[in-house]
């Protein structure tokens, strides 16, 4: 009667493990190609800045599945990375997906004023020389804030 118990206890044992090792293998198998595909997805949409990319083209693209492909579009929508836009395309509804946000680039930042200041070593937030009271700094945002609000250079 022991032996039998020990017997099918240790079957239980062995088949939880089983399970528990097959479920930790699928799931680190599924999670760089979900994240390493989201990673793709988020690139070529960045890529194609204002004319955006139409869902169906980018997973022909990627190699994934059309479901895969809108999974991850909705999961980039939430996170708030794109901006997804209903569009008729061959007679089909899909998507167009825009990014929400452009990488941050050298040339954005080329002209602040700390990169050639000559007070920046000094320059701290509790420092007397601050960037919360520094006037070449907060005109040069200004600027940048005027640009943004007036894309065209108009005003
Ligand atoms: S915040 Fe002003 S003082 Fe500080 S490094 Fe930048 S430009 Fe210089």
């Amino acid at each position: 009667m022991r032996d039998s118990l020990v017997s099918k206890f240790d079957t239980q044992v062995f088949m939880f493990w089983s399970a528990y090792l097959l479920l930790s293998l699928q799931g680190k198998a599924d999670m760089p190609r979900h994240n390493d595909l989201e990673h793709k997805a988020l690139q070529l949409i960045a890529s194609q800045s204002e004319q955006g990319v139409l869902q169906c083209e980018m997973w022909r693209e990627l190699g994934a599945t059309s479901r895969e492909g809108s999974r991850i579009a909705i999961k980039l929508d939430k996170k708030g990375f794109v901006r997804r836009e209903r569009e008729l395309h061959n007679e089909r509804w899909t998507y167009r997906l825009y990014p929400t946000r452009q990488p941050v680039s050298i040339n954005s930042i080329i002209d602040c004023p700390c990169l050639m200041c000559s007070d920046a070593f000094r320059c701290g937030a509790w420092s007397m020389i601050s960037p919360n009271k520094c006037e070449r700094l907060t005109e040069w945002i200004l600027g940048l804030a005027h640009k943004e609000m007036n894309p065209s250079g108009e005003g």
